[in-house]
């Protein structure tokens, strides 16, 4: 095991075993350490006894790796597998989930901010056996992002439509991930929302409102028509992030918001509780899953891709579900396109 793997397995056990989020996050944040060095670093590092003066690797962090980097099982790895062995998942488990699902609800071509052509992304879904992908660029009010305003989202369809002549059977589904705005509004037209085939609609802005401000438009959201999906409900980030132009984001906390009221109200209009993949946001976190599973939602188990290679993050998204009991039937993106479309539209 690679030090960067023992320290994300080591974060993954303890986030399973609901320890708190900052000392799961510093597993995470070593890991990105170590994998952002250059060739030799690490070696050098180690032979110096220099790893600690790295700014994210502390004692615990820095013995995991050396052990690791030994070729050995780090010792704090080796006690919390024994520890937490009844709470891990049968591998087995999680790829039999990760089976069952039929295509991803939540990515990002080069017309926002991913950095891939729309036609890679539907080509590397394919590659992956998916039947299908929702294409859901940003909205026009996420600048930082290149958001779509409604005339290039316009053009935006036109190009789906001709892409899906092409890729059929194949299905490139038309829609957008749409800011909530603070007041609780959607970030497009009415008339364009109505034409698309999913709407993932997520929070980017003010994530450190107040909980009952944050509350209140969450709710908005999610009893929207228009809504299906409720994009990364917490917007944590756990990891440092680069963006693009050399931007870095700061890791994050979650954002307060009564999540028993938010998550019935998806229960009561339809709209689907996302399980994001991405490494950074594993969104929402086991416990806020857990009470989502009890209150009955549905899910979505999406990547949020930003390049073709993410497409395969949904195996996080799925080791989550297995872990908190998520009924693979209540996962829309198990449906096939049709039953899918057929619940979008209603
Ligand atoms: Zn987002
Ligand atoms: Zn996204």
């Amino acid at each position: 095991m690679t030090p960067a793997a023992a320290l994300r397995r080591i974060a993954f056990l303890l986030e399973r075993a609901r320890e708190p989020t900052h000392r799961v996050a510093a597993f995470r944040t070593a890991a990105a350490v170590v994998d952002a060095l250059p060739e030799g670093e690490l070696e050098r590092r180690i032979a110096t006894r220099t790893l600690t003066d790295l700014r994210g690797i502390g004692p615990k962090t820095g013995t995991a790796i050396v052990q690791a980097h030994a070729g050995e099982v780090p010792e704090y790895l080796a006690r919390l597998e024994d520890a937490y062995a009844e709470l891990v998942p049968l591998a087995d488990d999680v790829a039999g989930f990760r089976a069952a699902l039929r295509g991803d609800l939540h990515t990002h071509s080069d017309w926002s901010d991913g950095g891939s052509p729309i036609r890679e992304m539907a080509e590397a879904a394919i590659a992956l056996g998916h039947e299908y992908m929702a294409l859901t660029d940003h909205s026009p009010r996420l600048t930082v992002a290149n958001g779509l305003t409604a005339e290039r989202l316009e053009r935006q369809l036109d190009v789906v439509a001709a892409l899906n002549e092409e890729l059929a059977p194949f299905r490139l589904l038309t829609g957008i991930e749409c800011d909530i705005n603070t007041d609780g509004s959607l970030d497009q037209t009415d008339e364009l929302l109505g034409r698309l085939d999913v709407v993932v609609a997520s929070v980017h802005s003010d994530l450190r409102a107040e909980s009952a401000a944050m509350t209140e438009r969450m709710l908005a959201a999610v009893e929207n028509p228009h809504t299906d999906v409720l994009g990364h409900c917490t917007g944590r980030l756990l990891i440092p992030r680069e963006q693009r132009e050399g931007r870095r984001q700061r890791p994050r906390p979650e954002s307060a918001f009564d999540a028993e009221a938010v998550f019935s109200a998806c229960v009561e209009h339809g709209t689907a509780v996302e399980i994001n993949s991405r490494p950074e946001r594993l969104d929402p976190p086991l416990r806020l899953l857990s009470l989502a599973v009890e209150l009955g939602c549905s899910f979505a188990v999406d990547t949020d891709a930003h390049a073709p290679g993410q497409l395969d993050w949904q195996s996080n998204g799925c080791e989550r579900a297995v872990e908190t009991g998520v009924d693979p039937d209540r996962v829309v993106n198990t449906w096939t396109a049709d039953e899918l479309l057929e619940w979008t539209a209603s």
